[in-house]
């Protein structure tokens, strides 16, 4: 755990999943990329799927950014990218606080890919019936034009969304939409961050800190072996788009001590950023 602003921050590791290790690293050359992350017999690599906590105790918030792919997943889907899920891992990590998924009054969708979405939503009853909300009291935070991309995406992406990983929170009226390109601040101490390179209107919260301030990177940095800017995934949509992300966001990391947390680091919730011969490269881990 750590202090960011007036919240204790902390990332919790619900779940794993394979990927294939060229689409992870885009035109990176394998020879490269394996030193950073070692391919099974399928080419796949080994990504958590993470959730970052925030709680400030005095207001008794709790927001949640991402929730992983969930468990509505049939055997053979599930199989395709070995993806597992701990519904256990959020309620366990709050218990220490003394709370539980009925006190989550807020979840940020940074975007509504179903490793990132699906945990949002459960199985009600058995597998393949209906979805409830697993978040019942939260307010589900979405930019509004990612979700009309989401409902409308591409032949390209149309495989990374799954309808109903959202429409049950939208039924239940639980959506809140944020607008503009430069969307308001949601609470006091979090302001936006709208990333289009990965998807369009990927919304990253930036917390803010009079030291040292942390951004949730998303997809735009997946992992700490993603932090060169040319090292951006086959999967984006503009990849240009996040290299000039990237690089800005770094820049603010040297200007503002700004600290990242990744969704998908299997061995880091977050790291310092680290100048080294004028480059960026990952510093010492957060202990998130
Ligand atoms: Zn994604």
């Amino acid at each position: 755990m750590i202090s960011v602003g007036r919240f204790e921050v902390f990332s919790v590791i619900n779940g794993h999943i394979r990927l294939d290790g060229g689409a992870m690293f885009g035109v990176v050359p394998k020879v490269l990329w394996q030193k950073k992350a070692a391919a099974d017999g399928v080419n796949r690599i080994l990504l958590a799927m993470r959730t970052l906590v925030a709680v400030d105790r005095e207001r008794r918030e709790v927001i949640l950014v991402d929730t992983g792919a969930g468990d509505k997943w049939l055997a053979e889907d599930a199989e395709r990218y070995a993806v597992t899920h701990d519904s256990a891992a959020i309620p366990d990590a709050l218990e220490p606080y003394g709370l539980g998924a009925a006190d989550v009054t807020d979840v940020i969708i940074a975007h509504l890919h179903f490793d990132h979405a699906g945990g949002m939503t459960g199985w009600k009853d058995q597998p393949g019936g209906d979805v409830e909300v697993r978040f019942p009291q939260a307010r589900h935070w979405v930019h509004e034009r990612h979700l009309a991309h989401a409902r409308k995406p591409t032949p390209r992406d149309r495989a990374s969304f799954i309808l109903h990983d959202f429409e049950a929170l939208d039924r239940a009226g639980l959506i809140r939409g944020v607008s503009g390109d430069r969307p308001d601040p949601p609470f006091d101490g979090i302001r936006w961050f709208v990333s289009q390179g990965h998807t369009p209107y990927q919304l990253l919260p930036w917390f803010e800190d009079d030291d040292a301030p942390l951004l949730f990177v998303g997809d735009m940095i997946p992992t700490a072996a993603h932090l060169p800017p040319a090292w951006v995934m086959g999967y984006d949509l503009y990849p240009l788009a996040t290299l000039e992300e990237k690089q800005r966001v770094l820049h603010l990391c040297a200007e503002q001590n700004l600290r990242l947390a990744f969704p998908h680091d299997p061995d880091a919730g977050g790291i310092e950023v680290a100048m080294k011969n004028n480059r960026p490269s990952p510093g010492p881990a957060l202990d998130l």
